[in-house]
Protein backbone atom coordinates (compact mmCIF):
# COMPACT_ATOMS: atom_id res chain seq x y z
CA UNK A 1 0.00 0.00 0.00
CA UNK A 2 3.26 2.31 0.63
CA UNK A 3 3.29 2.92 -3.29
CA UNK A 4 -0.22 4.48 -3.11
CA UNK A 5 0.65 7.49 -1.46
CA UNK A 6 0.45 8.91 -4.62
CA UNK A 7 -3.13 8.03 -5.10
CA UNK A 8 -3.92 8.81 -1.47
CA UNK A 9 -2.59 12.88 -2.19
CA UNK A 10 -4.40 12.94 -5.14
CA UNK A 11 -7.93 11.61 -3.70
CA UNK A 12 -7.56 14.33 -0.95
CA UNK A 13 -7.05 17.01 -3.21
CA UNK A 14 -9.91 16.25 -5.33
CA UNK A 15 -12.34 15.81 -2.02
CA UNK A 16 -10.86 19.84 -1.43
CA UNK A 17 -12.20 20.87 -4.90
CA UNK A 18 -15.26 18.84 -4.17
CA UNK A 19 -15.91 20.42 -1.25
CA UNK A 20 -14.73 23.86 -2.25
CA UNK A 21 -17.32 23.24 -4.74
CA UNK A 22 -20.33 22.43 -2.54
CA UNK A 23 -19.27 24.84 0.12
CA UNK A 24 -19.13 27.65 -1.61
CA UNK A 25 -22.80 27.02 -3.07
CA UNK A 26 -24.15 25.82 0.35
CA UNK A 27 -22.81 28.19 3.08
CA UNK A 28 -20.71 30.91 1.65
CA UNK A 29 -23.11 32.02 -1.47
CA UNK A 30 -26.72 31.79 -0.28
CA UNK A 31 -26.14 33.89 2.73
CA UNK A 32 -25.31 36.78 0.16
CA UNK A 33 -27.97 36.80 -1.73
CA UNK A 34 -30.81 35.96 0.98
CA UNK A 35 -31.16 34.64 4.61
CA UNK A 36 -32.47 30.85 4.38
CA UNK A 37 -36.59 31.01 4.81
CA UNK A 38 -38.24 29.04 6.75
CA UNK A 39 -38.84 25.86 6.09
CA UNK A 40 -42.53 24.76 5.16
CA UNK A 41 -42.51 21.01 4.93
CA UNK A 42 -39.94 18.51 5.51
CA UNK A 43 -40.34 14.75 4.49
CA UNK A 44 -40.29 11.88 6.98
CA UNK A 45 -37.20 9.87 6.92
CA UNK A 46 -37.92 6.20 5.72
CA UNK A 47 -35.90 2.99 4.87
CA UNK A 48 -34.06 4.38 1.90
CA UNK A 49 -32.50 6.94 4.12
CA UNK A 50 -31.19 4.40 6.33
CA UNK A 51 -29.70 2.48 4.02
CA UNK A 52 -27.68 5.61 2.40
CA UNK A 53 -26.47 6.36 6.05
CA UNK A 54 -25.35 3.06 6.49
CA UNK A 55 -23.85 3.34 3.45
CA UNK A 56 -22.22 6.23 3.55
CA UNK A 57 -20.72 6.04 6.95
CA UNK A 58 -19.11 2.16 5.31
CA UNK A 59 -17.79 4.15 2.55
CA UNK A 60 -16.10 6.95 4.37
CA UNK A 61 -15.37 4.84 7.23
CA UNK A 62 -13.01 2.23 4.41
CA UNK A 63 -12.05 5.47 2.59
CA UNK A 64 -10.35 6.78 5.52
CA UNK A 65 -9.18 3.39 7.01
CA UNK A 66 -7.63 3.61 3.21
CA UNK A 67 -6.53 7.36 3.51
CA UNK A 68 -4.73 5.95 6.79
CA UNK A 69 -2.64 3.40 4.73
CA UNK A 70 -2.82 0.66 8.00
CA UNK A 71 -1.46 -2.36 6.46
CA UNK A 72 -4.21 -4.91 8.15
CA UNK A 73 -6.45 -3.14 5.95
CA UNK A 74 -4.30 -4.23 2.67
CA UNK A 75 -6.45 -7.15 2.50
CA UNK A 76 -8.97 -4.69 0.48
CA UNK A 77 -6.51 -4.18 -1.92
CA UNK A 78 -7.26 -5.48 -5.61
CA UNK A 79 -4.44 -7.28 -6.34
CA UNK A 80 -3.18 -6.91 -10.57
CA UNK A 81 -5.82 -4.02 -10.67
CA UNK A 82 -5.10 -2.03 -13.52
CA UNK A 83 -4.01 1.72 -13.07
CA UNK A 84 -5.78 2.83 -16.24
CA UNK A 85 -9.02 2.11 -14.71
CA UNK A 86 -7.55 4.31 -11.49
CA UNK A 87 -7.61 6.81 -13.98
CA UNK A 88 -10.66 7.00 -15.70
CA UNK A 89 -11.81 6.69 -11.86
CA UNK A 90 -9.86 10.31 -11.88
CA UNK A 91 -11.07 11.54 -15.18
CA UNK A 92 -14.76 10.66 -13.82
CA UNK A 93 -14.08 12.53 -10.67
CA UNK A 94 -13.05 16.03 -12.57
CA UNK A 95 -15.65 16.14 -14.81
CA UNK A 96 -18.38 16.07 -12.15
CA UNK A 97 -16.68 19.02 -9.92
CA UNK A 98 -17.45 21.87 -12.33
CA UNK A 99 -20.99 20.03 -13.16
CA UNK A 100 -22.05 19.91 -9.30
CA UNK A 101 -21.23 23.92 -9.54
CA UNK A 102 -23.59 24.11 -12.42
CA UNK A 103 -25.83 22.11 -10.68
CA UNK A 104 -26.01 24.61 -7.40
CA UNK A 105 -26.18 26.98 -9.67
CA UNK A 106 -29.65 26.26 -10.97
CA UNK A 107 -31.17 24.88 -8.28
CA UNK A 108 -30.04 27.93 -6.24
CA UNK A 109 -31.70 28.35 -2.25
CA UNK A 110 -34.11 25.47 -3.74
CA UNK A 111 -31.76 23.22 -2.46
CA UNK A 112 -31.25 21.27 1.32
CA UNK A 113 -29.70 18.43 2.07
CA UNK A 114 -33.17 16.43 3.23
CA UNK A 115 -36.35 16.45 1.40
CA UNK A 116 -38.21 19.93 1.80
CA UNK A 117 -40.33 22.47 0.19
CA UNK A 118 -39.31 26.42 1.38
CA UNK A 119 -41.49 29.21 1.56
CA UNK A 120 -42.08 30.59 -1.80
CA UNK A 121 -39.98 27.48 -3.23
CA UNK A 122 -39.62 27.62 -6.90
CA UNK A 123 -39.60 25.02 -9.26
CA UNK A 124 -36.01 24.49 -11.51
CA UNK A 125 -36.92 23.35 -15.27
CA UNK A 126 -34.08 24.97 -16.70
CA UNK A 127 -29.97 24.88 -16.93
CA UNK A 128 -29.04 21.68 -14.59
CA UNK A 129 -32.65 20.69 -14.91
CA UNK A 130 -33.93 21.34 -18.36
CA UNK A 131 -33.25 17.47 -19.39
CA UNK A 132 -32.71 15.76 -16.44
CA UNK A 133 -34.98 15.99 -12.97
CA UNK A 134 -31.96 14.68 -10.22
CA UNK A 135 -28.67 15.67 -11.45
CA UNK A 136 -26.85 16.36 -8.32
CA UNK A 137 -28.23 12.68 -7.37
CA UNK A 138 -26.02 11.14 -10.51
CA UNK A 139 -23.04 13.90 -9.90
CA UNK A 140 -22.87 12.61 -6.23
CA UNK A 141 -23.24 9.35 -7.17
CA UNK A 142 -20.46 9.33 -10.55
CA UNK A 143 -18.54 11.04 -7.83
CA UNK A 144 -18.10 8.22 -5.05
CA UNK A 145 -17.73 6.10 -7.93
CA UNK A 146 -15.13 7.77 -9.95
CA UNK A 147 -13.07 8.42 -5.95
CA UNK A 148 -13.83 3.92 -5.62
CA UNK A 149 -12.12 3.43 -8.98
CA UNK A 150 -9.28 5.72 -7.80
CA UNK A 151 -8.87 3.64 -4.53
CA UNK A 152 -8.68 0.20 -5.86
CA UNK A 153 -10.22 -1.37 -2.99
CA UNK A 154 -13.20 -3.51 -3.00
CA UNK A 155 -14.47 -2.27 -0.01
CA UNK A 156 -14.50 1.31 -1.31
CA UNK A 157 -16.04 0.12 -4.58
CA UNK A 158 -18.45 -1.78 -2.33
CA UNK A 159 -19.88 0.77 -0.55
CA UNK A 160 -19.59 3.50 -3.45
CA UNK A 161 -22.16 1.25 -5.40
CA UNK A 162 -24.59 0.47 -2.16
CA UNK A 163 -24.68 4.34 -1.59
CA UNK A 164 -26.35 4.71 -5.42
CA UNK A 165 -28.85 1.92 -4.95
CA UNK A 166 -31.02 4.15 -2.05
CA UNK A 167 -31.34 7.22 -4.57
CA UNK A 168 -33.65 6.02 -6.58
CA UNK A 169 -36.45 5.42 -3.77
CA UNK A 170 -35.21 8.83 -2.18
CA UNK A 171 -35.79 10.20 -5.75
CA UNK A 172 -39.07 8.83 -6.27
CA UNK A 173 -39.96 10.21 -2.49
CA UNK A 174 -38.83 13.18 -4.06
CA UNK A 175 -40.82 13.41 -6.94
CA UNK A 176 -44.18 12.57 -4.93
CA UNK A 177 -43.13 15.87 -3.02
CA UNK A 178 -42.87 17.84 -6.03
CA UNK A 179 -45.89 16.68 -7.62
CA UNK A 180 -47.83 17.82 -4.59
CA UNK A 181 -46.40 21.03 -4.33
CA UNK A 182 -46.42 21.85 -7.97
CA UNK A 183 -48.97 19.73 -9.88
CA UNK A 184 -49.54 19.65 -13.62
CA UNK A 185 -46.39 21.53 -13.97
CA UNK A 186 -44.21 18.83 -12.15
CA UNK A 187 -45.55 16.21 -14.44
CA UNK A 188 -45.35 17.91 -17.63
CA UNK A 189 -41.71 18.10 -16.40
CA UNK A 190 -41.54 14.61 -15.45
CA UNK A 191 -42.31 13.71 -18.78
CA UNK A 192 -40.31 15.30 -21.25
CA UNK A 193 -37.08 14.60 -18.89
CA UNK A 194 -35.27 11.71 -17.28
CA UNK A 195 -34.87 10.78 -13.68
CA UNK A 196 -30.78 10.53 -13.46
CA UNK A 197 -30.22 10.63 -17.02
CA UNK A 198 -31.32 12.63 -20.24
CA UNK A 199 -34.18 11.12 -22.15
CA UNK A 200 -32.74 9.52 -25.31
CA UNK A 201 -36.56 9.37 -26.89
CA UNK A 202 -38.83 11.80 -26.70
N1 LIG B 1 -32.89 15.77 -6.40
C1 LIG B 1 -32.33 16.98 -6.95
C2 LIG B 1 -32.11 18.06 -5.91
C3 LIG B 1 -31.34 17.65 -4.69
S1 LIG B 1 -31.46 18.87 -3.37
C4 LIG B 1 -31.07 16.62 -7.70
O1 LIG B 1 -30.57 15.52 -7.54
O2 LIG B 1 -30.57 17.45 -8.46
C5 LIG B 1 -33.00 18.39 -2.67
C6 LIG B 1 -34.09 19.45 -2.76
O3 LIG B 1 -34.21 19.90 -4.09
C7 LIG B 1 -35.45 18.89 -2.38
O4 LIG B 1 -35.74 19.27 -1.08
C8 LIG B 1 -36.43 19.47 -3.41
O5 LIG B 1 -37.37 20.29 -2.79
C9 LIG B 1 -35.56 20.29 -4.32
N2 LIG B 1 -35.82 20.06 -5.76
C10 LIG B 1 -35.57 18.95 -6.48
N3 LIG B 1 -35.91 19.13 -7.78
C11 LIG B 1 -36.37 20.40 -7.87
C12 LIG B 1 -36.85 21.20 -8.95
N4 LIG B 1 -36.92 20.72 -10.19
N5 LIG B 1 -37.23 22.47 -8.67
C13 LIG B 1 -37.15 22.95 -7.42
N6 LIG B 1 -36.70 22.27 -6.36
C14 LIG B 1 -36.32 21.00 -6.58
Amino acid sequence: MADDVFYRVLLIALYAMFFGVRGYYRFLKPRQVEPEPAEVERKAFGKAEAVMIFAILGYFGSLILYLLGLSWFDWSQISGYPESIRWIGVVIVLGNIPLLGWIHRTLDRQYSACLRIKESHLLITEGAYARVRHPMYTVLNAFSIGISLLTANFMIIGFAILVAIPFHFVAQKEEQMLLETFGERYSEYMQRTGRFFPRLRK
